[in-house]
């Protein structure tokens, strides 16, 4: 039989071999496999293990309900999202575009174009990487936006004023190469914005292997802060600052009340996105997803 599943025998961002199984996780969302989640004891640094290989990891995805590439507005949760999304659309535009003057942008996981198609109605350059042939065939049709498949290579370097990755770098399987990429992209004086869910938040710590930003085994690892500094310092970036999502623990809370079955979870994951939002704030926001700014070295 095809292999299917590869095995790392290293932590994937400081290389040690001490490292050791923490939790398993189901994958509540599409195939109901149970996966591992490994913590290097070195780094802290979390990440699934074994895991699908690139090949493989494809039919993971293979659902109607993958509600980042699904414009469909049926169902409580998908309704919220839908609204969430609008809203925070608006605001990640303005984020950006109070870090850059307008230039060249670049959206590695686009989907379906709503956030690229922002700037390009403000005169911006835009590109876009989406492997989801539905959902990249949308954003050229519908906003006529220049998107490709997935390679990096062939983009020219020192070219982007603005990279941005919205819950994506969990998902890529060879993250120094990918980084490298990042660093030959990005001008001199452009900015990367990085959102990726934040396992040392107050709901991963309450729901463990409940916990949806999990997400195994879609999601490959599962950063902390320091692993983040770590990983972009070693690729030649200096960050800037970080920003909490602060709409991102309501919704990781709901999914994750669903996936423990408790038929009160609009109601916990209410009060338990608002928790999460409250234990967050500080000076170094500790929420359940978190923007990293950064810009090169
Ligand atoms: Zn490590």
């Amino acid at each position: 039989m095809e292999q299917k599943l590869e095995i790392l025998q290293y932590c994937p961002i400081c290389k040690s071999n001490e490292i050791a199984e923490s939790l398993q996780v189901k994958d509540f969302f599409q195939s109901r496999e149970i996966f591992g989640i490994y913590k290097c004891k070195y780094c802290g640094f979390h990440f699934t293990n074994p895991r699908p290989n690139e090949q493989s990891i494809g039919s993971y995805y293979k659902s109607e309900n993958y509600y980042s590439h699904s414009n469909s507005n049926s169902g409580l949760i998908a309704k919220i999202y839908q609204k969430v999304r609008n809203y925070t659309l608006e605001k990640k535009y303005k984020l950006v575009s109070s870090y850059s003057a307008k230039g060249n942008i670049l959206d590695i996981g686009c989907a379906t174009g709503q956030f690229l198609n922002q700037f390009m109605q403000k005169g911006w350059a835009c590109q876009g990487i989406e492997p989801d042939d539905s959902a990249r065939e949308f954003a050229k049709t519908q906003y006529g936006l220049e998107v490709q498949k997935s390679n990096l290579n062939h983009l020219p370097g020192n070219h982007f004023n603005v990279i941005t990755m919205w819950h994506v770098l969990e998902h890529v399987h060879d993250l120094q190469e990918y980084l490298k990429q990042l660093r030959r992209l990005i001008k001199k004086d452009g900015v990367v914005f990085i959102a990726l869910p934040n396992i040392q938040s107050y709901d991963a710590n309450h729901y463990k292997e409940y916990w949806a930003g999990l997400d195994v085994p879609r999601h490959l690892y599962h950063f902390g802060r320091e692993n983040v500094e770590q990983l972009f310092n070693q690729s030649g970036f200096q960050l800037l600052i970080t920003k909490p999502m602060v709409f991102d623990s309501f919704y990781v809370s709901l999914l994750s009340e669903k996936y423990k079955s408790n038929p009160f979870h609009l109601f916990s994951a209410f009060f338990m996105g608002l928790l999460s939002n409250i234990s967050g704030m500080g000076e170094k926001p500790n929420h359940s997803s978190l923007i990293y700014i950064f810009k090169p070295i």
